[in-house]
């Protein structure tokens, strides 16, 4: 930590904000400011970097599906780094030598493909076929005899769509599948489950802190393992930045603690998730966080009840006669419809939108339009999007 703090007072970003700050103990942690996502934009391209740029052998980015690309610099070290962590999540999820790997990630400036070369560095035969439609991974999952992949839940549910009721999935050899930068439920991971016959775990990582690599789930899939010798996170109330007792919902803040090119202080994820206590029965010993609850910005407020998309998405992708595919959308002053996608050669319409709405009520506590449209009607972005928000306010 005393590091970190060291290297980063090297960047524009923090020269001033550090000034005078020293921490004896992890206690003081809380003096240090926190990082926002609008400090790394506000500072573009280089105002992040603690490092000469002629150290810098990487520069990759953030998806950037909420305005402009956020950049992630890497030296040679943290590079190394960085595949050692993915080398630990491949491990901990059991893929290596004798495996079949496809990263069904972009190949391009995305941080998803750390996962081609750690896979390489597994051991396994790695293939970076990145975009594709979900049928062509599918085609060659079958035809190369694949075992693994990575990808993004809600193009893992595609695949599983597709697969599910046809003799695809007898033909697939997959066994596991880690997937991650969406929040998804336990009712998306069982369809995708069932559909590959294989099993799913969910990761986590933010390209700001260095990409996938962060956190990720073991086997007993309660929570997520966080590689804490790299990073140091803390569970605050987004409100009062007060750090909140275990078991509590709050926002995940991560400390870098071995980055070089960008360390980063306190950075503000906007992931909401809880802290877990206990020791898991895998046997790691690292601090454990639940599974992404939600986004602070996807919470919605409606009529004073904080909604979650994801709640919505449990109900959905358990209905057989969906395609799992839906969006909020909010309205005049507090309406909620949901849109959902309906599988083709459903008939019972007004059974469904019943029986959603009794679900969404009983789980919410609000009462919801409903509005079913063809399967493939709602836009697919990569992340797609789920909260689309009209109301005048
Ligand atoms: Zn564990």
């Amino acid at each position: 930590m005393k590091w970190t703090i060291e290297q980063a007072s090297k960047s524009l970003l923090y020269s001033n904000r550090l000034k005078g700050l020293a921490i004896t103990s992890l206690k003081d942690l809380s003096k240090l400011p926190f990082t926002t996502k609008q400090d790394l934009i506000s500072l573009y391209p280089y105002g992040a970097l603690a490092t000469e740029l002629s150290e810098v052998s990487l520069v990759l980015s953030s998806s950037g599906t909420t305005g402009k690309p956020i950049l992630t610099f890497y030296t040679e070290s943290d590079y190394k780094l960085w595949m050692e962590r993915l080398l630990r999540n491949l491990k901990v999820v059991g893929i290596g030598k004798g495996d079949i790997f496809i990263n069904t990630a972009n190949q391009g400036m995305f941080t998803g493909r750390g996962y081609s070369e750690a896979a390489l560095l597994a051991g396994a035969i790695s293939i970076p076929l990145g975009p594709a439609s979900p049928d062509k991974h599918l085609r060659f999952m079958v035809e190369l005899g694949v075992t693994s992949f990575h990808a993004i839940p809600s193009f893992a549910l595609k695949m599983a769509n597709i697969a599910k009721d046809t003799d695809i999935t007898e033909k697939l050899r997959l066994r596991v599948a880690v997937l991650g930068a969406e929040t998804w439920s336990e009712s998306t991971r069982r369809r995708i489950e069932e559909s590959l016959n294989l099993k799913a775990y969910d990761n986590y990582g933010v390209a700001e802190l260095g990409g996938p690599g962060v956190a990720i789930e073991c086997s007993e899939k309660e929570g997520m393992h966080v590689w804490a010798d790299h990073y140091l996170i803390e569970v605050i109330d987004p409100k009062t930045g007060e750090q909140v007792s275990e078991g509590e919902d709050g926002e995940l803040v991560v400390t870098t603690l071995t980055r070089e090119a960008m360390p980063l202080i306190r950075y503000r994820t906007g992931d909401m998730v809880e802290l877990l206590s206990g020791e898991c029965s895998c046997g790691l010993e690292t601090p454990k966080i639940s599974r992404i609850k939600g986004r602070i910005d996807e919470m919605i407020k409606v009529r004073g009840i904080s909604l979650y998309p994801k709640i919505i998405e449990e109900i959905t992708s358990s209905m057989s006669q969906l395609t799992g595919e839906y969006q909020i959308v909010l309205s005049n002053i507090d309406d909620i419809t949901v849109r959902v996608e309906v599988k083709k050669g459903v008939k019972d319409i007004e059974g469904i939108i019943n029986y959603l709405k009794n679900q969404i009520k009983e789980l919410t506590l609000l009462n919801v339009n409903i509005e079913p449209v063809e399967e493939g009607k709602i836009e697919y972005q990569g992340k797609a999007k789920r909260v689309i928000d009209l109301r005048q306010l």
